[in-house]
């Protein structure tokens, strides 16, 4: 039985796009409606044939839906909740996929008080953005966090499981607070360093441009991967999650300087040691299913 028969989405970028894929993949009897603020995205959504009907406002996208999930940068969740609000049927629920829980928890308060909201996060993504990026394996064992509020209806909880559950992904329900914390880590922190590295090493003077790309292999082309990630999407995440990712990035700075003190004083002991616990962190990852188990990230060496 399906969790939902009429699903909208509302932001046809990566994930929008992704999600009606999947749909169209998994529940092909689920009518989709999809709408995007730019006209380009909708008119791209219209030839790709992402869903059933791609309407010109957001309001007209979901007067039909039992779920609508809103595929937007965080930054944006609060202003298309208050331009939705007044058409959402009695029995809907609606959900995000947004990177960081509290603040859309917020927004969803303020803008659509009583309504049945079920927020949302599939841990999965690529650097890629737009309505061409999708595909419909991308949530494929996946985690997708649920971040219910506690007083929140089960049976609608139940129902969102389930739909990530038929699209491919392993469903997990944590409190928003703690979701941002992990996140901070796991995501926010790992992007925000890629950024600097990219930043900084493209600020070089001494090393050209030209030798940072020709001898990229040796490690940098890895972290210019995360840092070719959306730049609106990432600036609403930093802002947004402001307070858990400077507490990660206070800790992270103490961790570097007692990194540069042990490079400085030749505490070749540490560095070991630590070089050693982090490669174990791999190997768990890539034991959990977590990422391709072949070197360099399975690249072809012909
Ligand atoms: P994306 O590819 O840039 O798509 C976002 C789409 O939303 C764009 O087409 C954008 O249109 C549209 N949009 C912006 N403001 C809007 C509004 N007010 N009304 C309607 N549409 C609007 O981004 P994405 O990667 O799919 O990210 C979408 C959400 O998923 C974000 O909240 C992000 O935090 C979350 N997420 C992303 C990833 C990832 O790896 N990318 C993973 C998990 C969760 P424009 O062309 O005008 O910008």
């Amino acid at each position: 039985m399906l969790p939902f028969a009429r699903v909208a989405i509302v932001g046809l970028g990566l994930i929008g796009s992704s999600i009606a894929h999947a749909v169209r993949a998994q529940m092909p009897t689920v009518r989709l409606t999809g709408h995007d603020a730019d006209p380009a995205v909708r008119a791209r959504a219209r030839a790709l044939d992402l869903a059933d009907d791609i309407a010109d406002t957001a309001g007209a996208a979901v007067t039909d839906a039992d779920l609508v999930i809103l595929c937007v940068p965080v930054g944006a969740m609060r202003d298309v909740a208050e331009a939705l609000a007044a058409d959402l049927p009695a029995d809907c629920v609606v959900s995000d996929v947004g990177s960081c829980k509290g603040s859309v928890a917020a927004a969803f308060a303020e803008m659509l008080p009583g309504v049945t909201v079920v927020p949302a996060h599939p841990v999965a993504g690529t650097e890629r953005s737009g309505p061409d990026a999708g595909f419909a394996t991308l949530f494929h064992r996946r985690w997708c966090i649920l971040t219910p509020a506690g007083d929140a209806d089960p049976a609608a909880v139940m129902r969102v499981s389930t739909f990530w559950e038929r699209l491919g992904a392993d469903v997990e329900i944590m409190d928003a607070r703690h979701h941002d914390l992990v996140l901070a880590v796991t995501s926010h922190l790992p992007h925000l360093i890629a950024y600097t590295i990219v930043g900084t090493a493209s600020d070089l003077e001494e090393v050209t441009e030209s030798e940072v790309i020709k001898y990229s292999a040796g490690g940098f082309r890895d972290f210019t991967r995360i840092a070719a990630s959306d730049p609106t999407m990432w600036r609403d995440v930093f802002l947004s999650n402001k307070e858990a990712v400077l507490e990660m990035l206070q800790r992270f700075s103490e961790d570097l300087t007692v990194l540069q003190r042990a490079i400085r004083w030749g505490d070749g002991d540490a560095l070991f040691d630590l070089f050693t616990r982090t490669r174990a962190v791999r190997r768990s990852i890539i034991e959990h299913g977590q990422d391709d188990p072949r070197p360099d990230f399975g690249r072809e060496h012909i």
